[in-house]
Order: C-alpha cells, then sequence, then structure tokens
C-alpha cells in the first residue's frame, strides 16, 4: 500500500461488521492515534464451526458504511472470500494454550480461524496498531500472544466492553435476540456483576463466585449456560483461589444465539 511508504500512521480496526456503538468506541479510539484509519469487515466463514450460525449473522453494509463515515474512517475494506481464501488455501494460524478452555473448548476451529485472517488481514493492511475489544477477551489475548510470538511489528491497543443502558455487553448478534430474550440477556451481565459482589464481600474461592453467576444465569428460563469460568487474565488457566488478575468469562444460548461477556473479578483492581 502506497500509505505505508510515508510516514503516516495507519490505525486499524478489523470487525465482522453490523456494526454497533462498541465497534465504532474502536474506531473512535484508533481515530484519535492515527493519520490514516482503516477498518475491515469480513464474516469469516474460516472461524465458525457452525454453517448455520454463519449464514444467520447479521449484515448491514450500507448501514455500516454510514456508520464508518460517521467516525471518519479512511479505508474500508471488505474482502469477500474467494480473495481471501482462494483454491489451495492451505496455511493456518495455531495458538496453542490460549486457545484449549473457554470458547476454544466450545467452538472447535474457531480461534484457528480467527488467528489466520487476523494475520492475513494485517498483511494486508499493514497497520502501525490495531485496536480490539475487551469484548471478545480470549480473542484479545490470542491476538496478543501471535503478536508477541510471530513478532509482529504492530501494537495491540485494547478497550474495555461496551454496554448498553441496562448493561447487556453491545453485540451484532443481540439484534437477533427475540424481545423475550433480549430481557433475559441481562442475566449474563447480572452473573457476572453477582460473582464481582461476591468476591467484593471477600469470597476467595473461585466455585462460589462461579455459583454466584450461575444462580443469576438459572433464574432466567430462556438462558442456557455454556460456561462460567475464573481464569488468570493473561494465561487463560482456570483459578481454584482469586486474585487480582482474576476475570471471569461467561458464554450462554438464548434460542440460537449465542452470547458471551467477562470482566475482572475486582473491578477496580483491574482498572476497568
Ligand atoms: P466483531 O465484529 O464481533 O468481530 O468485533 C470486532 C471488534 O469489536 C472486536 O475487537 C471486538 O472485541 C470488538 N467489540 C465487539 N463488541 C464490543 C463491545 N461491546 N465493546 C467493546 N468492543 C467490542
Amino acid at each position: 500500500m502506497a500509505i505505508r511508504r510515508t510516514p503516516a500512521t495507519i490505525g486499524f480496526v478489523p470487525t465482522m461488521g453490523a456494526l454497533h456503538d462498541g465497534h465504532l468506541m474502536l474506531m473512535r479510539e484508533a481515530r484519535r492515534r492515527c493519520d490514516v484509519l482503516v477498518v475491515s469487515i469480513f464474516v469469516n466463514p474460516l472461524q465458525f464451526n457452525d454453517p448455520g450460525d454463519l449464514r444467520r449473522y447479521p449484515r448491514d453494509l450500507d448501514g455500516d458504511r454510514l456508520r464508518c463515515e460517521s467516525v471518519g474512517v479512511d479505508l474500508l475494506f471488505v474482502p469477500d472470500s474467494d480473495r481471501m481464501y482462494p483454491d489451495g488455501f492451505d496455511t493456518t494460524i495455531h495458538v496453542d494454550r490460549l486457545t484449549r478452555g473457554l470458547c476454544g473448548a466450545h467452538r472447535t476451529g474457531h480461534f484457528d480461524g480467527m488467528a489466520t485472517v487476523v494475520l492475513k488481514l494485517f498483511n494486508l493492511v499493514r497497520p502501525h496498531f490495531a485496536v480490539f475489544g475487551e469484548k471478545d477477551f480470549q480473542q484479545l489475548q490470542v491476538v496478543r500472544r501471535m503478536v508477541r510470538d510471530l513478532a509482529l511489528p504492530i501494537e495491540i491497543v485494547r478497550r474495555p466492553v461496551l454496554r448498553e443502558v441496562d448493561g447487556l455487553a453491545m453485540s451484532s448478534r443481540n439484534r437477533r435476540l427475540d424481545p423475550e430474550q433480549r430481557a433475559q440477556a441481562t442475566a449474563l451481565v447480572a452473573a457476572l456483576e453477582a460473582a464481582q459482589a461476591a468476591a467484593g464481600r471477600g469470597e476467595r474461592l473461585s466455585k462460589k463466585l462461579i455459583a454466584a453467576a450461575r444462580a443469576e444465569l438459572s433464574a432466567r428460563p430462556l438462558v442456557r449456560p455454556e460456561y462460567i469460568e475464573v481464569v488468570d487474565s493473561e494465561s487463560l488457566v482456570p483459578m481454584t483461589v482469586v486474585d487480582d488478575s482474576s476475570r471471569i468469562l461467561i458464554a450462554a444460548h438464548l434460542g440460537e444465539v449465542r452470547l458471551i461477556d467477562n470482566g475482572p473479578v475486582y473491578p477496580r483492581a483491574a482498572g476497568d
């Protein structure tokens, strides 16, 4: 890219589109730090273990274009699948230990597909930095590990989870919730808060915090928990006894929609 040969700083926000304020927050952060802001929209087939989920993933390219313009995106990159994965494509990026648990244990191949496309996008866009949200916490840690392990010359900037007024983490998938499901989806943030409250009262055992979180999910019949785990924020290894580095992560299904959320066990200590 000719821009790369100028002194301009290139900032990058990779997305799968159906953009919401969480994405725009990442773009504003990038805009502040760079001369040329590149956003990609690519619903990456490699990271969908469930073909139905890929088919149903929300798409809104016209709306996305307007949203990108509203925050001053310079270049919107919307590659198609055949260009990204031409016949004969044969390479996979695998980050090992960080992808074994949590979403990695439930979505076979998801993080390989994600890491592969992120590295390819990095090579196509050649940004100086890229902004990722803590909403996809395991993804963020996998990308950071890949960047370190492969010495990629890219800074990874992270931003906290942006939430709706009732606390639900913003997600493209929220559009697919019916009104009843949408009302019960706040169970995920209620579960995080219940665990945080228990930790705030001095509870140190992960299993007690998980039980407090699980009780919130169980109170909403439309919510089917997939996992609730307390892990070390860096290694993502489950912890028996929590400390300042602990993070609680949750995945749950409402009908066909799979939602995730996470937060530090000690919100203030972790700087959120
Ligand atoms: P996606 O389009 O879901 O692949 O997300 C693209 C980027 O936006 C990822 O870095 C996500 O972590 C981030 N993101 C999505 N939702 C939120 C949110 N509610 N708050 C902060 N970042 C988010």
